[in-house]
């Protein structure tokens, strides 16, 4: 799966008013992109939601929509903490790796093939 391809598939929330959200991570957790604009779905009743922004920050994914309930963060929190464990470049099994120290932070989540990467 593409970004592009993603955006096709749910243009209500990654493409609202023909305004493509950004989508500033590997291609390995779009899948937990697709899962999650799917349980969207059940819980945006009026058509209203979308997605403002996609990032990723200290290893996990981070999502940011226009308005929130309870049933929205919490699938957001579920494909944000289920980031933690899956390699942000190609979505097989991952660990958080990397290093923090004063103005030089870098901790990302990898498998051990993409660990250099
Ligand atoms: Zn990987």
């Amino acid at each position: 799966m593409t970004k592009e391809e993603l955006i096709e598939k749910y243009p209500q929330y990654l493409n609202p008013e023909g305004i493509k959200t950004p989508i500033e991570c590997e291609n390995g957790w779009l899948p937990l992109i697709d899962k999650m604009c799917h349980e969207f779905d059940f819980f945006n009743h009026d058509n209203s939601l979308f997605i403002i922004r996609i990032t990723q920050k200290y290893g996990a994914l981070r999502v940011y929509t226009n308005w929130l309930t309870d049933e929205i963060d919490s699938i957001i929190r579920a494909a944000e903490t289920k980031s933690l464990e899956i390699c942000e470049i190609c979505g097989k099994p991952g660990d958080i790796i990397g290093y923090n120290k004063p103005r030089n932070s870098w901790i990302v989540t990898r498998c051990e093939e993409h660990r250099e990467d």
